[in-house]
């Protein structure tokens, strides 16, 4: 049987069976319903994308994979080049892997490694931030910080290898007059915490925190697994604060297959460029670069360009500006809006219990957690179809 994600199995709730899917709406057969997660965040241009079905369909007929270890191909030097002349600064240096969890960890590895290759094995901490999170993989838990994820380290223990602050920049500074010697990265997910909580915070943090690194010698990592293609409102955060190391998914391949790349500057990548062998970065995933999600990935960048995702993604934020505004209930404690993401923190989890089913038979797929209802819409939506899911959003607290 199947073992299902974040859920006790014993009595979980059936999971709705998709039979089809296009644009926004996912098809149970019996029942259409609007995507306002877009699964976990990533399929932004919809389901059943002609283009995007017509890219995999291509490569195909070719071959879906051939490994990275001795080989290339056409597809993923093409995605190389592109986020090499697409990402900001001499953000030039891509290592694909599977998913976004694995790319974290390349990313951390890649930091500390870098330290290692120049004799300074005593950099080993990760400064990181209170509700973190990046990934279900056991480095990843440990940079995260999400006692509902992540529980089961308390069997090791506190980690004396990662420190989480709060999104102050006091705290930062404490930070870096405490352990800036021993640290070898800050990593973040960039203005907008996700699975934390859909957290929003400011620009001037971030900036805050390349300048201490660069004063201290410290690589910035953003995580922007989530917040990269536009969901913060900026195409990437990187695009406002340049980090040393930056690290996609999710949205990548525009949800159709997973894929992620972790995307080093020059200054970590000529900290492995040498003649020693040792310095290589002894890593390398299977699937890797894989020419499918390649193929998928580049028309997926192609399509945000040449429609212009970002005015879509600003329309999106207009519409539930307006659409939220002045709405209020009993039992919220904050409404949040940035970009394409909305989220309606509650003060008591037991307030959203019963609103997945509520909202289905509204026509809308949601998917709460914990305190947080949030949606994460598709750029492609119609006006109409976003109206329907923040519609549903507020009426849930009009009849509760
Ligand atoms: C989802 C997510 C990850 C993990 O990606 P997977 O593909 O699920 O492994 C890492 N970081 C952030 C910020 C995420 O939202």
């Amino acid at each position: 049987m199947i073992w299902y994600p974040y859920e006790q199995m014993k009595g979980m709730k059936e999971p709705w069976k998709i039979v089809d899917a296009e644009g926004v709406w996912l098809d149970t057969g019996e029942r259409k319903v609007i995507d306002s997660v877009s699964s976990w965040w990533s399929v932004i241009h919809g389901y059943k994308h002609p283009e995007l079905n017509q890219a995999i369909i291509s490569q195909v007929e070719k071959f879906s994979h051939v490994m990275l270890g001795g080989l290339t191909h056409e597809p993923v030097q093409r995605l190389s080049d592109k986020l090499q002349s697409w990402l900001p600064g001499d953000l030039d240096y891509s290592f694909f892997s599977d998913s976004g969890s694995v790319a974290v960890e390349v990313a951390l590895k890649m930091a500390l490694q870098y330290y290692m290759n120049r004799g300074e094995s005593k950099r080993t901490m990760i400064l990181a931030l209170e509700h973190a999170y990046h990934g279900d993989t056991f480095k990843t838990m440990e940079a995260g910080d999400d006692e509902d994820y992540h529980f089961v380290l308390k069997a090791y223990g506190e980690s004396p290898y990662v420190v989480h602050i709060p999104t102050e920049i006091q705290a930062l500074e404490e930070a870096f007059s405490l352990y800036h010697d021993r640290l070898n990265c800050v990593l973040v997910e960039p203005l907008l915490q996700g699975a934390g909580g859909m957290r929003m915070y400011e620009v001037s943090f971030l900036k805050k925190a390349r300048e201490l690194c660069d004063q201290y010698g410290v690589l910035l990592i953003f995580d922007e697994v989530a917040t990269g293609f536009g969901r913060t409102g900026n195409r990437f955060a990187a695009d406002l604060v340049l980090p040393d190391i930056l690290v996609l998914g999710k949205a990548l391949t525009g949800g159709y297959i997973g894929h992620a790349v972790t995307v080093a500057s020059r200054k970590v990548f000529e900290g492995f460029y040498d003649d020693y062998p040792e310095h290589a970065l002894m890593h390398g995933p299977t699937f890797m670069g894989n020419a499918l999600a390649c193929s998928v990935a580049l028309q997926s960048i192609e399509i945000f360009e040449k429609q212009d995702y970002m005015s879509k993604i600003r329309r999106i934020e207009e519409i539930t500006r307006r659409e939220m505004k002045g709405f209020w209930a009993p039992g919220i404690e904050e409404v949040r809006i940035m970009g394409g993401c909305v989220c309606v923190e509650v003060k008591d989890p037991a307030v959203l219990e019963g609103y997945q089913q509520f909202a289905y038979e509204r026509g809308v797929f949601s998917r709460p957690f914990l305190k947080y209802l949030y949606a994460m819409v598709p750029y492609v939506i119609r006006e109409e179809e976003l109206v329907q899911v923040l519609g549903c959003m507020k009426e849930w607290f009009e009849v509760s």
